[in-house]
């Protein structure tokens, strides 16, 4: 399929980085605009921007356990993965008993990646004496039935990938012109029988909106998507608890080598600290932020309810009970650390926790490269090509029915994501929760 002159793609995290490096180098004669709204990328509020990301081809799916293997070898032998952007310590991941989608998700998982890097890397702990005996620190008060090490994963400095990219598009795409500012909406035109996007309007403090008029739009605008169109039933921000606590250099030194740990048990997950700062989190059906905004693709004030990220939020009392239960059983040792930050960071879930990779159905000049649900920072080196391959229709099979628009009718409901990873409470409302810790406090 032939692309347009003028591409515009929207965002400035790891799928409209990656977009725009591969576009850059397969099409250079295009024009290509990158429209970022936060003033800076890395944007420090960015799902793709943190301390840390587990970097694995640890997956129960075998065409992203096989994409991941794909990418990891990127991260180990190119640039990617130079200058600390990418570690390899290890991954463990454990199930506690009658958990039974856990222990699948788990065995599917090491027998997926045990094809990809062998017997000698991915060793199977099929009881809690196992585990213990393969990561003593972490698991004293644990809840773990069994689980598996993999020595071939490893995590990856966020920030610090999400820098490079915009470095290395600074230096080769001479056909990228990277520009600030926040489309307020699409603008939407019916014509001659088809549906079209003529353009975007920026937000804008004087009063006279800016129009960029293109040929194509790509949204990769992460969990901020459902804003600027429908996609009630298909993507939604979830928000997920991060925490933050500051250790000694002795810790750091301590703590630096040890494998990155997930309790599917709980969700809660520590990657090895840098700089003295260790982070806990939790992979969870996470938040939702209930708003009401303005229906995108209908004239009139037609609204719709969907979730939306919320900045510069507390972690509610219910995930930071969560990050200091997981610190007792985990790290004991830090359990009454103080957090020094933590942090509410937007997934962009689906329902199956696949990507929507997709020309829009309705619009032929719109595509949509985002659903990161929570897994799409590894995929950073060679995620670009792919979405080119799904611009230009020559995605793999495989990969193209995993990430095309849904046929299903939307679903009014939130989103949760099904995809055998997840823990902790379902239908959690972020205001809800934050209520709560306004009302309990005066009681402490
Ligand atoms: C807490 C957490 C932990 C995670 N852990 C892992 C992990 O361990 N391993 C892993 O592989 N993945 C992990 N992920 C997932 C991964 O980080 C995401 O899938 C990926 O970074 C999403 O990238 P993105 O480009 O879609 O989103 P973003 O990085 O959020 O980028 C979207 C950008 O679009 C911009 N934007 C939005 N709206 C507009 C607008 N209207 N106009 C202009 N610009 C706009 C935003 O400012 C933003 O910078 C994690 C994610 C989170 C939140």
């Amino acid at each position: 399929m032939a692309l347009p002159d003028s591409i515009l793609i929207v965002g400035g995290g790891v799928f409209g980085l990656s977009t725009a490096l591969s576009l850059s180098e397969r099409h250079p004669t295009k024009q290509i605009t990158l429209l970022e709204a936060s003033p800076t990328i890395p944007n420090p509020h960015g799902s793709s921007v943190d301390t840390s990301r587990i970097i694995r081809a640890d997956y129960a799916n075998p065409a992203y356990a096989a994409l991941a293997a794909s990418a990891i070898r990127k991260w180990r032998a190119t640039e990617w993965g130079q200058d600390g952007r990418y570690t390899e310590n290890g991954l463990v991941l454990v199930y506690s008993d009658g958990n039974r989608d856990a222990e699948k998700y788990t065995r599917d998982s090491y027998e997926n990646v045990r094809r990809l890097e062998g017997d000698e890397k991915v060793v199977y702990l099929p009881n809690k004496a196992a585990v213990e005996k393969s990561v003593p620190r972490y698991i004293a008060g644990m809840n773990v039935a069994g689980g598996y090490l993999n020595r071939g994963s490893g995590w990856g400095d966020a920030e610090a990938g999400v820098r490079y990219a915009r470095q290395m598009l600074e230096e080769k795409g001479r056909n990228v012109t990277i520009k600030h500012g926040e489309v307020e909406r699409l603008i939407f035109a019916d014509g001659n029988g088809e549906r079209r996007i003529t353009g975007v309007s920026l937000k804008s403090s004087k009063g006279t909106p800016t129009i960029i008029t293109v040929d194509l739009v790509i949204l990769a605008t992460g969990a901020w998507t459902p804003n600027l169109i429908d996609l009630r039933g298909i993507a939604q921000a979830t928000g997920q608890v991060l925490a933050y606590i500051k250790i000694t250099d002795e810790e750091q030194e301590q703590l630096a080598d040890m494998p990155t740990i997930l309790s599917f048990a709980t969700g809660m997950f520590i990657i090895p600290p840098r700089n003295n700062e260790l982070k806990i989190a939790r992979h969870a059906y996470g938040y939702w932020n209930p708003k009401t905004v303005t229906l995108p693709q209908r004239k009139g004030r037609e609204t719709m309810v969907v979730s939306v990220p919320e900045n510069g939020v507390p972690i509610p009392p219910e995930g930071e009970n969560a990050c200091r239960q997981a610190l007792r059983e985990m790290l004991p040792a830090f359990a009454n650390r103080p957090f020094t930050r933590t942090r509410v960071c937007w997934y962009t879930d689906t329902p199956r926790g696949d990507f929507l990779i997709s020309y829009h159905p309705e619009y032929s000049n719109l595509f949509l490269a985002t659903g990161g649900s929570g897994h799409g920072y590894k995929f950073f080196p060679i995620l670009g090509d792919k979405i080119v391959d799904a611009l230009e229709g020559k995605l793999d099979p495989e990969l193209r029915q995993l990430w095309q628009w849904p046929e299903a009718q939307h679903s009014l409901t939130p989103v949760v994501t099904k995809d055998g990873s997840r823990s902790g409470a379902m239908g959690l409302n972020l205001m809800d929760e934050l209520a709560k810790s306004r009302v309990e406090s005066p009681k402490l």
